[in-house]
């Protein structure tokens, strides 16, 4: 295989929890792939979490935007040769990134979108957090460009995922109560008839993995990052 390695701009921090998840999945990947020592060429800008989630709860997305899009320019002027935004939710203003730079952007919900189509899945659950599973942003995105049909959670069950996502994942608590709880969700949106169910909050898949349930799981983290690594490998 080619061993010439594309530089991946990481835009992460949010949270830091799961950037090292994904720095470790594409390193991994790639020295599946390639062999020997090698390794990925990455550039992280890892934000303050704190400045980010203070604009969400504010709706001050404007500003949040702001500063991603500063911070892709960074990366982009640093040399790389493609983006990736280690968040599902920040991707309300993926918009203007993909609008600033030059480089490709790889998008988490194309990336996950094309593992949908593979295993054809058409009608999917989604666990994320409230921003992600309440506007139309991603929701929205999956339905207009796939003719994917997302089902959410139940109000109630919408707020525990938010709360154990900024309460507890986001500052590395991974409770077993909380795992219980979503394990129960997962089984809700499963008899609502969604065939796999989306962790579409990269921190998730610190809490569940597929030997917890037997309703298939796609981990958008993972999936980012393998297409982080196809996208480095031309492959
Ligand atoms: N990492 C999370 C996500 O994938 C939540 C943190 C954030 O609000 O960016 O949506």
């Amino acid at each position: 295989m080619n061993s010439k390695i594309k530089k991946i701009g990481l835009l992460g921090g949010m949270s830091w929890e799961s950037t090292a998840i994904y720095y470790r999945l594409i390193n991994e990947g790639i020295a599946q792939k390639l062999g020997g020592l090698h390794s990925a060429e990455i550039l992280l800008y890892s934000v303050d979490f704190e400045k980010i989630a203070r604009l969400q709860m504010e709706g001050d997305w404007a500003q949040a935007s702001k500063l991603l899009v500063e911070a892709a320019m960074c990366l982009e002027k640093a040399g790389v040769e493609g983006i990736l935004l280690c968040t599902n939710t920040m991707h309300k203003v993926a918009g203007d990134i993909i609008e600033t730079i030059d480089v490709p952007f790889l998008h988490i919900g194309d990336a996950t979108a094309e593992a949908l189509k593979n295993r054809g899945i058409k009608t999917v659950g989604l666990l994320a957090t409230a921003f992600t599973m309440e506007q139309d942003f991603y929701r929205g995105y999956m339905q207009e460009k796939y003719g994917i049909e997302v089902l959410i959670p139940e109000p109630s069950d919408r707020e525990i995922v938010h709360r154990v996502i900024y309460e507890e994942l986001c500052k590395g608590r991974v409770l077993n109560s909380s795992k219980m709880e979503f394990i129960r969700i997962v089984d809700l949106l499963s008899n609502r008839g969604a065939e796999g169910v989306i962790l579409g909050c990269t921190e998730i898949c610190m809490l569940l993995s597929q030997e917890d349930t037997s309703t298939h799981l796609m981990n958008s983290t993972e999936i980012h990052a393998q297409a982080a690594i196809k996208f480095a490998l031309d492959c």
